[in-house]
């Protein structure tokens, strides 16, 4: 090497049930290949935050916990919530959607990839490689509206809530990542039956598309999309929706690739105030923590976009590799049919990783 080491200063937040699991699994991943690749350190800061310390303190997060973890270039985190001790509604506002809201994380990235040796339930066996990004700070989920009336004349208003701001940049982030990737952009859209926010988003998505002449773009309407995602969903390569399409569209999207088990997430700050945050799609999964059984892969994956956020591209790319290899080989944990524990498959990746390097 030339001297010269980047370090990434990450707080972990391991959080609940097999998020414990998972996450350990992981930092061993990005060890062996910090490990292999001199001039590459993350340096994870790991914070016991919980439904366990909350028993204790009766808050999921010391009162400082916000200033704490804006002083790390990003938030790794497991999964929050043990409903048998804490009400989720409890859990999850106290800590993962706090955490979503104050660091102004507008932007939901969720890929979904066919991955070589795990089974999609798709018939169409051919391989898909897709990125949805949701814009993930106002649109259909807002609280603008009310109930009027009661009885028989009683109704609900809800306003979706789309400005110029945070539709372009939803937008123009899509065109970057599709710039890095196979160069194409979809929109979803449904302005044929949604009268003022699609067409708007339509005209946003128009203005943008010009300043990028090489990358393709198109539209579809939400409906066809979504069954789009089920019958040729190697059509595409990133997707980019308003916040509740996005919110369906992501859910395919992991339903796809065959085990809510392998999909990673990544919640990205644009303002450069706040560091990002990456966590699994899955939640603690209860029903299997403690058995040693859960599937690291949602969360070395999780790790792979977060190198791929710092620049660390080729590195992103060698570890996804190296994880297909590992499932092609059989490694696998039982959600994704094979026999293998947690730590049998993170010690898999791990060698693969020492004996590539
Ligand atoms: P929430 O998403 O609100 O946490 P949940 O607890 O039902 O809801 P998950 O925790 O994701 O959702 O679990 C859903 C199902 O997927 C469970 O049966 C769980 O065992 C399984 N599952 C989740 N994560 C994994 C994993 N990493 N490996 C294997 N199976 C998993």
């Amino acid at each position: 090497g030339d001297g010269m080491m980047k370090t990434y200063d990450i707080a972990a937040l391991p959080g609940d049930g097999v998020g414990k699991e998972v996450v350990s699994s992981a930092i061993e991943v990005i060890g062996a290949l910090s490990d292999v690749h001199g001039g590459l350190a993350f340096r994870f800061t790991e914070f016991p935050w919980n439904c366990d310390y909350y028993m204790e303190h009766e808050t999921m997060m010391p009162p400082d916990a916000m200033k704490t973890l804006a002083q790390f270039e990003g938030v790794f985190l497991g999964a929050v919530g043990n409903p048998a001790i804490v009400p989720d509604h409890v859990s999850l506002w106290g800590m993962l959607i706090k955490i979503r809201r104050e660091f102004e994380l507008s932007i939901n990235m969720r890929p979904a990839k066919k991955v070589r040796g795990i089974e999609s339930p798709l018939v169409n066996p051919k391989s898909f490689d897709l990125v949805v990004v949701r814009e993930n700070s106002e649109g259909e989920y807002s609280e603008v509206g009310g109930r009027i009336h009661r009885g028989a004349d009683e109704m609900a208003i809800q306003n979706a809530i789309f400005t110029r701001k945070a539709t372009e940049r939803a937008i123009r982030f899509a065109f970057e990542l599709a710039g890095k990737r196979n160069k194409h952009v979809t929109s979803a859209t449904k302005s044929n039956g949604i009268y003022h926010s699609m067409p708007f988003w339509d005209e946003v998505f128009t203005e943008v598309a010009k300043e990028y002449p090489d990358i393709e773009s198109r539209s579809n309407h939400i409906d066809a999309l979504a069954a789009f995602f089920v019958t040729k969903p190697y059509d595409f390569d990133v997707i980019v929706a308003s916040n509740l399409f996005g919110d369906v569209l992501t859910d395919i999207g992991s339903a796809i690739m065959g085990s809510i088990g392998i999909a990673p997430s990544a919640n990205i700050n644009l303002s450069g105030k706040y560091p990002s945050m990456f966590e699994p799609v899955h939640g603690s999964a209860p029903d299997i923590a403690g058995k040693g059984v859960a599937n690291p892969i949602g969360q070395i994956w999780t790790a792979k976009l977060m190198l791929d956020h710092f620049g660390e591209e080729e590195l992103g790319r060698e570890l996804l590799t190296i994880i297909e290899d590992a499932t092609e080989a059989g490694i696998k944990t039982p959600d994704i049919g094979g026999r293998s524990t947690t730590a049998e498959v993170t010690e898999e990746i791990c060698s693969r990783i020492r004996k590539k390097g």
